[in-house]
């Protein structure tokens, strides 16, 4: 995405300005009030040295074979126990099914929606070949240059480290909360999320709702493109995804004597069709508007002045980031035809043509209306059927940007970030396990208070995984301070 300074050219801004001096004064940006951290006292040796361990179990998940890595869950479980006594003993500790982890603190007050920490254990392999490219070994868990590396540093075991930690840190300073707190470690987000799954189920086979589930996603980003400074990124909506299957069917035979229309050729016209038919792309019906509105006294220059009035010039901002891959999937469904396979032989006409698109659907959409638009995309394309490939998995609900749980979840990230650091919300275009609760929480929020350049986020699947040593203290602080308030409201 282009910078935040040069994201608007002067004629625009020349044409945007008449309109935008007509409205009232800006409106005000939501920053929120900060809540003081309340420190867990460890120390970056110490939290640096529990996440080179965690590095090291080799928690790799595996669609096909759950039990792939289970001595590896079972030896990494062995070491949660051992480094957390505290939570596994004050706890409730359940194993929900294949190494998926479910600590349960009872509350004073029965009557109030629990609170949800959630992190998960496993994590993805690195891809054979790419092994060279590593500066440390992936499962090395290697702490040099003021860093902890490896696979899982930044999704997510620092993460669970800090949030374990953050827990254990309570527990020892006898913490009762008056709100039940959960925490939910599962096994297999990678390649599912069939733990997370089994979280939810939990909460709804005992009638129970959460105030909110907090997961993985947002960061302080140091370097954002739309400012150039640090922002803290608070996901509060991410998008849901559906693959479709595309087919098209005409006459086989000999390549001799083919018809006007091969399958191939169809094919060809229903990917024109499809992508000439782009979905929406706004800053409706997602936290766009109060993302802009929050980072706007940031940004300078127009660029500033039209993020303030979204709703007046929000076709500016539009306008701007469509230019943008990363933009359009912010501010719609995004479209992306992924396999295509039609014909064998040189001379023999293929009578199917299949493609595979996946789609990543922004919350103003779901599955079934972004399936109905693709068939309407093909409509009068005789021979051509758009068929759900898998099941797909709609975008959850967009969390409260203000409230009592934003006003946690954001006043700590605040105090976190420091006051010349905006807190903003936004739409994570990646999923995470958080989409299995869509049904049995209220808020879903993405956030964990770590200081990460554009570049450390390369790192996230790819090669050279790290986190820096002074993000664990600060993550640790920001879980304590909101586990702490989560559990001491007793009235939200
Ligand atoms: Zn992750």
């Amino acid at each position: 995405m282009a910078s935040g300074c040069e994201w608007m050219t002067k004629a625009v801004m020349t044409a945007a300005l008449g309109a935008a001096l007509a409205a009232c004064g800006a409106p005000a940006g939501q920053a929120p009030e900060p809540i003081a951290l309340d420190s867990a006292s460890l120390s970056e040796t110490e939290l640096g040295g529990r996440l080179s361990q965690a590095i090291t179990f080799e928690t790799i998940s595996d669609r096909e074979d759950p039990r792939a890595s289970w001595d590896a869950f079972e030896a990494f479980r062995a070491w949660l126990a051992e480094t957390h006594p505290m939570i596994f003993s004050r706890m409730q500790v359940e194993d929900l099914g294949h190494g998926t982890l479910w600590f349960t603190l009872e509350g004073r007050n029965r009557g109030l929606r629990p609170a949800v920490f959630i992190a998960h254990q496993d994590v993805v392999p690195v891809e054979p070949g790419t092994e060279g490219n590593w500066m440390h070994p992936p499962f090395g868990g290697v702490i040099a240059n003021g860093q902890v590396w490896g696979r899982g540093a930044l999704d997510m075991k620092g993460h669970l480290v800090a949030l374990m930690g953050a827990m254990e840190s309570l527990l020892t300073d006898g913490f009762e909360p008056e709100r039940t707190l959960h925490i939910g470690l599962g096994h297999d987000e990678e390649v599912g999320g069939r733990g997370a799954q089994s979280m939810a189920a939990w909460l709804e086979a005992r009638g129970q709702r959460a105030w909110f589930v907090l997961d993985e996603g947002g960061m302080i980003i140091e370097d954002s493109p739309f400012t150039g400074g640090p922002v803290a990124l608070i996901g509060v909506a991410e998008k849901g995804f559906l693959t479709v299957e595309v087919t098209a069917r005409a006459r086989g035979g000999h390549s001799s004597t083919p018809p006007q229309q091969t399958s191939i050729a169809l094919m060809a016209e229903a990917i024109a069709r499809i992508q000439n038919a782009p979905f929406d792309m706004s800053l409706e019906g997602g936290p766009g508007r109060e993302m802009f509105r929050a980072l706007a006294p940031h940004m300078g220059g127009m660029a500033g002045f039209a993020a303030a009035r979204p709703g007046l010039m929000g076709f500016l901002i539009e306008g701007e980031l469509k230019k943008e891959d990363a933009g359009r999937a912010m501010l719609g469904t995004t479209i992306a035809p992924t396999v295509i396979s039609g014909g064998t032989v040189m001379n023999v006409l293929p009578q199917e043509t299949r493609l595979l698109v996946n789609l990543r659907l922004h919350p103003r959409d779901t599955g079934e209306s972004a399936l109905a638009h693709l068939r309407a995309a093909v409509a009068g394309l005789e021979g051509v059927s758009v068929e759900p490939y898998e099941a797909w998995s709609d975008p959850p609900g967009v969390a409260a940007m203000d409230g009592p749980a934003w006003d946690i979840i954001a006043g700590a990230a605040a105090s976190a970030a420091g006051p010349e650091t905006p807190v903003a919300p936004y739409l994570m275009v990646a999923t995470t396990d958080l989409r299995h609760f869509a049904d049995v929480a209220d808020n879903l929020y993405r956030f964990m208070a770590a200081r990460v350049h554009m570049a450390d986020l390369d790192g996230i699947h790819g090669d050279n995984e790290r986190i820096a040593l002074s993000n664990l203290p600060l993550a640790a602080d920001y879980f304590r301070t909101v586990i702490r308030a989560a559990g001491e409201d007793a009235e939200s």
